[in-house]
């Protein structure tokens, strides 16, 4: 089979690799789409992000849909033919997180494409990949395998609206409109917010936030583009932090009104400066939130239905073979929100 191995930033090369068999309990999928994550892009241009750095060539991708083309032996879940999302996400079962139900902590988490361990984890930017039976979730005949492969991204977006308030008639804004904010929006409407608007520095994105039914969208390249917001010490019940960007959290703190909450999904630089005194005088709750656990098969059962429809965020669709070009696109914030390879 063929696999796109990360050899190290700016070369991805097309290696040939032996195609895998599936053991007791697992499955093999034929790949057909593969999106591009940030994570990815990171892994791409830097080799690496925060403390984490690729110390040996990688396989990339952790967003992924296929078929269904082996099984191993005793395998009950799914049978050959079957389309499925794969979760990317495969925890220890043992350590402390995952017996106190937060596998998605696990202290000897395997996920696809990552460098967080070493050896590192390959991804599924490959022909073919072999997981547990519980990792190929199917999804509906009625869409792509496209739509299937935005599950994991959506997953991250639901986990993160969960560890938020409820948002029943709540407004929301969604700061930084990529992939992920996009997702966010839509969860966010998904769980019952009363309206959700977005920021992000971007006209491309901004668009997008208007064709996906944003309350309001601001361009926060614009100085005190949120000001009418930051009146009555902020009229946003919740934000989703979504940039990675200090100013974004500085706004969100200036926007979000007393007793409200932020969610920070997206990830920090390891060292920022900011006034967090609006935290402490405004009783705000300020959550992290990371990956997902169970929310997988949700997204799955989401996208499958179109309750959630993601077909507006995939931008485009590259042959695995024009990886380069597809990586540029990704870049492109004005045009590009999700990008997929396509490898069958
Ligand atoms: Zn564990």
């Amino acid at each position: 089979m063929k696999a796109l191995v990360l050899q190290e930033p700016h070369r991805l090369t097309i290696e040939d690799r032996p195609i895998p068999e599936p053991g007791p309990g697992e499955v093999r999928v034929r790949i057909h789409r593969g999106g591009i994550c940030g994570s990815d892009m990171h892994y791409f241009h830097h080799g690496g992000f925060g403390v984490v750095r690729m110390k040996a060539p990688m396989v990339l991708g952790h967003e992924l849909a296929g078929v269904v083309d082996a099984t191993g032996a005793g395998v009950t879940a799914v049978t050959e033919g079957d389309r499925v999302a794969v979760n990317p996400s495969l925890a220890c079962g043992a350590c402390a997180y995952c017996r106190a139900g937060m596998p998605r902590q696990c202290s000897d988490m395997r996920f696809m494409g990552s460098a967080m361990r070493d050896p590192h984890v390959d991804g599924g930017f490959r022909e073919y990949v072999v997981v547990t039976e519980q990792q190929a979730v199917p999804v509906g005949d009625g869409i792509g395998l496209d739509e299937a492969a935005v599950c994991e991204p959506l997953a991250v977006c639901l986990h993160a609206v969960s560890q938020g308030p409820d948002l029943s008639g709540k407004r929301v804004l969604v700061t930084g409109f990529g992939p992920i904010g996009a997702l966010t929006l839509l969860a966010a409407r998904h769980a019952g917010a009363a309206s959700v608007s977005a920021t992000d520095v971007a006209a491309g994105p901004l668009a997008l936030a208007g064709q996906l039914g944003a309350a309001a969208s601001y361009d926060v390249s614009v100085p005190g583009a949120l000001a009418e917001e930051e009146k009555d010490r902020g009229r946003f019940d919740v934000v989703f932090e979504c940039s990675g960007h200090p100013s974004a959290v500085q706004s969100a703190l200036a926007v979000t009104r007393p007793g409200g909450s932020i969610v920070q999904v997206g990830i920090l630089p390891d060292q920022m400066t900011l006034p967090f005194n609006p935290l402490v005088t405004k009783e705000i709750t300020y959550r992290g939130t990371f990956r997902f656990d169970r929310e997988f098969n949700q997204a799955a059962a989401l996208i499958s239905s179109r309750a959630i429809d993601v077909r507006p965020i995939i931008s485009g669709t590259f042959p695995f073979t024009e990886a380069d070009a597809a990586f540029a696109f990704a870049q492109d914030r004005q045009r590009a929100i999700k990008v997929m390879l396509e490898f069958a």
